[in-house]
This record gives C-alpha cells, sequence and structure tokens, in this order.
C-alpha cells in the first residue's frame, strides 16, 4: 500500500502545485504523509457531505477540486461548518487534497473533462499558458463541432451529457443559430469574454454567468451562451482525475481503489421556471 506521500507526489505530477494561482490555496489540508492509503475519492467540494461519504466509504483519501480555506482562518473548531469537516477527517484518519487552478490548466485539465464530457473536438486552449512551449496547457477550450448545430441542440447535449442538476443549462442568443466552433470552460467563466470574442467562436458553455458580462456579450455579437451550474461543469473533471490516478496506480502496482462521488454538492437545490417570457 503506497504512503499518502507518495499519492501526493503522483497527484502533484498532474497538477504541480506551483502552476496555481497566487490567489489560490492547492495542497495537501490534512493528512499524515506516512499513512497508508487504499481508497481514495473524488469529489468538486470539500463539503461535510463529501467528508461523510469518505467516512462511510472507508477512504483514506479526498481528493477535491475546490480548496477547503482559500483565505487564512483561525479556528478548526467543530461548530464552524469547514471546522467540522477537518474534525470528520482528522478523527477517521481522512486526508483531504486540493487540485484547483493547477488542475484548471492542466493537460489534460478540467475543461478537458468537460469538452470530453460532450464529445468535442479541441483545436487548444482558450487562453494558452504562456509557459508551456506546445501550447496545449491553459484556461478554458477551444472546441469544433463534427458537423454544425443549433444553439439549441448544443444545449440540449449540455443538458443531456452533464450531471443533472437543480439549475439546469440556461441558454442566451438565437437557439436556431448554426454553432460550428465552440469555447468550453469549467467553472465561473464570466472573466473570459474577451478571449472568447478573440477566439471568434460561436458559441460559449461555462458556468456562473452574470447578467452584465452576459447581456454586453449577446449585444455585442451572434455569441450564444450556454450556462450549467458550476459544480455540473467540473465534475467531469472527477471522472478524468480519478482515471489518472487509476492508471498510475497500475503502473506503480498500488491497487488503489479509487471513486467518484456522485453526490451534487451544487448549492442551488430547486428551480422553478417562471415561463417563457412573450
Ligand atoms: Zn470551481
Amino acid at each position: 500500500m503506497p504512503r499518502l506521500s507518495e499519492v501526493i507526489a503522483a497527484l502533484d505530477a498532474l497538477w504541480p502545485p506551483e502552476r496555481a494561482e497566487g490567489w489560490d490555496a492547492v495542497g495537501t489540508v490534512c493528512g499524515d504523509p506516512d499513512a497508508e492509503i487504499d481508497r481514495v475519492l473524488f469529489a468538486v467540494d470539500p463539503v461535510r457531505e463529501i467528508a461523510d461519504e469518505a467516512r462511510e466509504l472507508g477512504a483514506q483519501l479526498i481528493v477535491t477540486h475546490h480548496p477547503l480555506y482559500l483565505r487564512g482562518t483561525t479556528t478548526v473548531a467543530a461548530d464552524t461548518f469547514k471546522g467540522r469537516v477537518v474534525h470528520t477527517l482528522i478523527k477517521h484518519d481522512i486526508a483531504l487534497h486540493v487540485a484547483h487552478t493547477n488542475a484548471d490548466t492542466a493537460d489534460p485539465g478540467v475543461s478537458d473533462a468537460l469538452a470530453g464530457a460532450l464529445d468535442l473536438r479541441i483545436t487548444g486552449p482558450l487562453v494558452p499558458d504562456p509557459t508551456d512551449p506546445e501550447g496545449r496547457r491553459g484556461l478554458g477550450r477551444i472546441c469544433e463541432l463534427d458537423r454544425p448545430e443549433t444553439l439549441a441542440a448544443f444545449a440540449a447535449r449540455a443538458a443531456a451529457r452533464l450531471p443533472a442538476t437543480a439549475q439546469g443549462i440556461r441558454l442566451a442568443g438565437d437557439p436556431e443559430a448554426y454553432l460550428r466552433t465552440v469555447a468550453v470552460s469549467g467553472g465561473s467563466g464570466d472573466s473570459l469574454f474577451d478571449a472568447v470574442r478573440a477566439a471568434g467562436v460561436d458559441a460559449f458553455l461555462t458556468a456562473d454567468l452574470r447578467h452584465h458580462p452576459a447581456s454586453e456579450a449577446v449585444q455585442h455579437s451572434p455569441l450564444g451562451l450556454v450556462d450549467a451550474a458550476h459544480w455540473a461543469t467540473e465534475w467531469p473533471w472527477c471522472e478524468q482525475a480519478a482515471a489518472q490516478l487509476d492508471a498510475l496506480s497500475d503502473r506503480h502496482g498500488w491497487d488503489l481503489r479509487v471513486h467518484v462521488s456522485k453526490q451534487v454538492t451544487d448549492p442551488w437545490t430547486t428551480h422553478h421556471s417562471s415561463g417563457a417570457p412573450n
């Protein structure tokens, strides 16, 4: 059985922590480097439900995309929800490791998994990482469709292929417009509109689009917008990452059992459609 430090070294090779954004908080949140690991759980969010799932599963390591503590804290008391997570983890010898913006820009990264879930053909990153001589790493991905399809059909594909959430899929732009190229970016994407416009794509699939950037984007051009739940756009990365760790486990002869949480931890749990406007 590998030790935590060995598994972390393998994860760090996939998503080098030094490639995370300066404001980010990636790496190991808790865990004994000498602890033996045989079950690993991948999830998007380090929340109570995921800590409980790891405990029930008997996992010794959780790998999440989102950090538990993005800013500093002065307490892990169990009457705070993050402190409760820390207590559950330590009490049950469960380590927590985070790969966030270092996984966003990796090759393959979060947006590769999103594009893969929709069977899109990737042509390159939306915002290339200038330090990558091969031009494969970076934020978001530009993709070509095998054959042109309408924005409505593309959104229906996203709704069918991404895991179900209360939010579902929102659409902006002409639903009958034909798409040949799309940009995708897992997680909050509305800081990427300049890159999306520069790429000249027909549509942009992402999450957390706010009123003003979305309104300006559709007024500015015939760009179609497909907005999914933040969690749903990042969950495919868990499966991709689990498969990567599985392959490393085989190569090292570790025999790890690698799981992906299917719990929907998107904070939005109910959606009432207010009906189609006239
Ligand atoms: Zn995210």
